[in-house]
């Protein structure tokens, strides 16, 4: 998979990037990330790639025609146009999830587009993109956080990336359903005890525990 993402801040994705599962999965070769500037596709000689909005009003807004020139360049060597995906992120897209996370993850290209200032040019989600996301009903200065955001939970569901073990029961990897509770040493911390249970060592009777507690957060979960 390639993900090429546009930002007017690229540094600010030199230290997520380059630790942990997605340094791992750059070096093991199994996705390609590319960090891009967005004013290496301004035509003037100060690198413009926003303006005041039309009918005034705050702040700078994101240009058209700097951003289709972006799209268009990344696009060129991509061969299978219906396994790749140009992402808006917005606050006013649909919201981010595991489902979304699975669907990404199959495909072989995605591009993400991070705002700043006052967003895009409204011409900008009619007409470039595939889709819009936001990560939450919450505003942030930039799109720079949500692009981290989803490429972690993309990448980490890439064959090679985890154990397949490791996601099996996941929170979200089915539904809603919730992963069971989990305990490391000390076996006792001031009184706060390990259940009995797992270190019976029958791992029939783990399981069961492990699934009962998993149905009872997810449905805590739910009605909280
Ligand atoms: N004026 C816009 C509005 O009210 O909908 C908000 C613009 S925001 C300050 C600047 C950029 O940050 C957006 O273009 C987007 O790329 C990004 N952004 C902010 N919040 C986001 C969220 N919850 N999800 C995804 N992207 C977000």
């Amino acid at each position: 998979m390639r993900i090429d993402i546009v930002s007017l801040f690229p540094s600010m994705f030199e230290g997520p990037f380059d630790t942990s599962m997605l340094k791992k999965a750059k070096d093991k070769a199994l996705v390609e990330i590319n960090i891009h500037n967005l004013r290496d596709w301004a035509e003037d000689k100060h690198k413009t790639v926003d303006d005041r909005p039309y009918g005034g009003g705050p702040g700078m807004v994101i240009r058209v025609d700097v951003v289709q020139r972006a799209i268009s360049n990344l696009q060129l060597s991509i061969f299978n146009k219906k396994k790749s995906k140009i992402i808006l992120l917005s606050p006013q897209g649909k919201t981010f999830d595991q489902a979304k996370a699975r669907e990404l993850s199959k495909l072989e290209h995605i591009i993400l587009l991070a705002g700043h200032y006052e967003g895009f040019d409204e011409r900008i989600h009619e007409h470039l993109v595939d889709e819009e996301i936001s990560i939450g009903n919450y505003v942030l200065t930039g799109g720079e956080l949500p692009a981290m955001v989803i490429t972690d939970a993309v990448v980490r569901l890439l064959p090679g990336v985890l154990e397949e073990e490791a996601r099996e029961n996941e929170s979200f990897s089915s539904g809603e359903n919730l992963d069971y509770p989990v305990y490391t040493r000390p076996e006792d911390f001031k009184g706060w005890k390990v259940p009995d249970i797992l270190r019976t060592g029958d791992h029939k009777k783990i399981t069961e525990w492990r699934a009962e507690k998993a149905n009872k957060k997810t449905e805590l979960k739910k009605i909280s």
